[in-house]
C-alpha cells in the first residue's frame, strides 16, 4: 500500500487547509448563530455564495471528481480521501467546494452512464454548483436496506416513463437550490432481481412531485438541506429521463458505491478529529475534585482509545480508497463495507464521549456535540445499516473457506 500523496494532492490540500483557516472557522459560529436566529431556515445564507464563489476562484471545486475534462481535479482516491477528511471538520465545508452528497454521488452518475442530453441539462449546472440534487431510493413501506424491496414504480408507457410511489429520507430535497431528483423505481417485475429498476432523473417542479413534510433527525430539520418525504403521482416524463435505460438502476446504484463511501468516511473522520480536539480542550479547561478532568478516573483511557480508534480508521480507509485507485470497485468490495461498519460507530463513540466531558453542555446548542451525535448515528443507517455491510463482510470472508 501506498499512502503517500501525489505532489498534486499535496498542493490541493495545502490549499484547502488553508482556506479552512483563513475562510471557514473563522465564520463557523457566527453562521450557525445567523441560521438559527432566522424563522425560516430553508434559506443559503450570503456567506456560503461568496465562500463558494472563493474556492471555485481559487480551483478548489468539484475536487472529488478524477475525470479533468469534467471540471474534475483529476485527483486519485487516495488523494481526495485526504482532502475529504480536512473538508469533514467543519459540517457545511463541502459544499463550499461543490463537494458534498449527496451532490457528488449523483454527478458521478451522471458523468458515468449520462447520455449527452443529460449531461448538458444537469451535469452541467451540478458541476458549476448553481443546482442541488436528491437521490430519492428508501420507502417509507418497505424494508429499504434490501433494495430489491422497493415498490415505486417506474412504468414504461410509449414514449414516456410514469413515476408513482412515496420516497423518504430524501436528504437535500428541503434546499432552495434543489431542482432535480434521482428516482429509483420498479419497471419490470418479471426481470432478473437485480434488472427490474430503473433510475429517472425528475425535475423537481414536474406535476406529481410533491414533498409532503421533512423529516427531523433527532428533532433536527438539518436546513437549509433537510430530509423530505416525497410523493410522485402520475408524474409522466420522457423515457429520455431514464438513465442508462430501463432497468439498468442496480448497476448504477453498484457503481456509485465505492467513493462516495470513501468520502464519506474520510468526512466522517475529519468530524471525529475535531470533536476529541474539543473533548481535549474541555477536559484541559475544567477543573473537578482538584483536578484537570483530562486526569480524572477514566479519561486518560478514553483520549488514548479515541486517537487510537481514529488512526485505525484512517488507515482502513486509506487502504480502501488506495485499493479502489488500483484494483477497482470489485477489487474493493469487502474494505468499502469495513469502513461503512466501522467510521460512523467509530465517530458515534468520542461524540458520545465528548457529550460526557462536557457535562450538562454536552446535550445543548451551546455546543456543536448534540447536532454531531444527530450525524453520526445517522451515518450508521444512511448508505444502509450496519449490519448490511457487516453480512457481505461476512458472506466475502466465508467464501474464501468455501473455494478452499
Ligand atoms: C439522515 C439520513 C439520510 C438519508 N439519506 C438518504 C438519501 O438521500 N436517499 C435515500 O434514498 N435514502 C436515504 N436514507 C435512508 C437510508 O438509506 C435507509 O434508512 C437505510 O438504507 C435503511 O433502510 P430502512 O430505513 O428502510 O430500514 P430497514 O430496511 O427497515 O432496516 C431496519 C433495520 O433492520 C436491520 N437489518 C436490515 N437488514 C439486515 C441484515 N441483513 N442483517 C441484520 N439486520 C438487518 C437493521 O438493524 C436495520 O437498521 C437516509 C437515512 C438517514 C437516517
Amino acid at each position: 500500500m501506498d499512502f503517500q500523496m501525489s505532489p498534486k494532492g499535496q498542493d490541493f490540500l495545502k490549499r484547502v487547509k488553508a482556506f479552512m483557516k483563513e475562510e471557514v472557522y473563522p465564520i463557523e459560529e457566527a453562521y450557525y448563530r445567523e441560521l438559527h436566529s432566522l424563522d425560516n431556515r430553508w434559506v443559503v445564507l450570503p456567506i456560503i455564495r461568496e465562500l463558494k464563489q472563493k474556492a471555485k476562484a481559487q480551483g478548489l471545486w468539484n475536487m472529488f471528481l478524477p475525470e479533468e475534462e469534467h471540471g474534475g481535479a483529476g485527483l486519485s482516491n487516495a488523494d481526495y480521501a485526504v482532502i475529504a477528511e480536512e473538508t469533514g471538520r467543519v459540517f457545511f465545508a463541502p459544499e463550499l467546494f461543490n463537494c458534498n452528497a449527496p451532490d457528488t454521488g449523483n454527478m458521478e452518475v451522471l458523468v458515468k452512464y449520462g447520455s449527452e442530453e443529460q449531461k448538458k441539462q444537469w451535469l452541467e449546472p451540478l458541476l458549476a454548483g448553481e443546482i442541488r440534487s436528491a437521490f430519492c431510493m428508501t420507502e417509507p413501506d418497505v424494508a429499504s436496506s434490501d433494495a430489491t424491496n422497493m415498490k415505486a414504480t417506474a412504468t414504461i408507457e410509449g414514449d414516456e416513463v410514469v413515476l408513482n410511489g412515496r420516497k423518504w429520507w430524501s436528504t437535500g430535497i428541503g434546499h432552495p437550490d434543489c431542482k432535480v431528483l434521482i428516482f429509483m423505481g420498479l419497471t419490470n417485475p418479471e426481470a432478473h432481481r437485480h434488472q427490474q429498476h430503473s433510475m429517472v432523473l425528475v425535475p423537481k417542479d414536474t406535476p406529481g412531485v410533491k414533498v409532503e413534510r421533512m423529516l427531523r433527525v433527532f428533532g433536527d430539520y438539518d436546513e437549509p438541506a433537510g430530509h423530505g418525504e416525497v410523493s410522485f403521482t402520475n408524474v409522466r416524463l420522457p423515457k429520455s429521463a431514464i438513465i442508462k435505460g430501463p432497468g439498468k438502476g442496480f448497476e448504477i446504484a453498484q457503481g456509485r458505491l465505492g467513493p462516495g463511501r470513501v468520502h464519506h468516511c474520510m468526512r466522517a473522520i475529519g468530524a471525529a478529529e475535531r470533536v476529541l480536539e474539543q473533548l481535549i480542550q474541555r477536559a484541559l479547561s475544567r477543573e473537578a475534585f482538584g483536578r484537570p478532568l483530562a486526569k480524572l478516573g477514566g479519561n486518560p483511557d478514553i483520549i488514548a482509545n479515541a486517537r487510537m480508534s481514529i488512526e485505525q480508521a484512517r488507515l482502513l480507509t486509506l487502504k480502501t480508497a488506495w485499493l479502489l485507485d488500483t484494483k477497482g470497485i470489485l477489487g474493493a468490495l469487502s474494505e468499502v463495507s469495513q469502513i461503512k461498519a466501522v467510521v460512523p460507530s467509530m465517530l458515534c463513540t468520542i461524540v458520545d464521549q465528548a457529550i460526557q466531558i462536557h457535562g450538562g453542555g454536552g446535550v445543548s446548542d451551546d455546543f456543536p456535540l448534540a447536532s454531531a451525535y444527530g450525524y453520526a448515528r445517522s451515518l450508521r443507517l444512511a448508505d444502509g445499516p450496519d449490519e448490511v455491510h457487516r453480512a457481505l463482510v461476512a458472506k466475502l470472508e466465508l467464501n474464501k473457506h468455501r473455494k478452499r
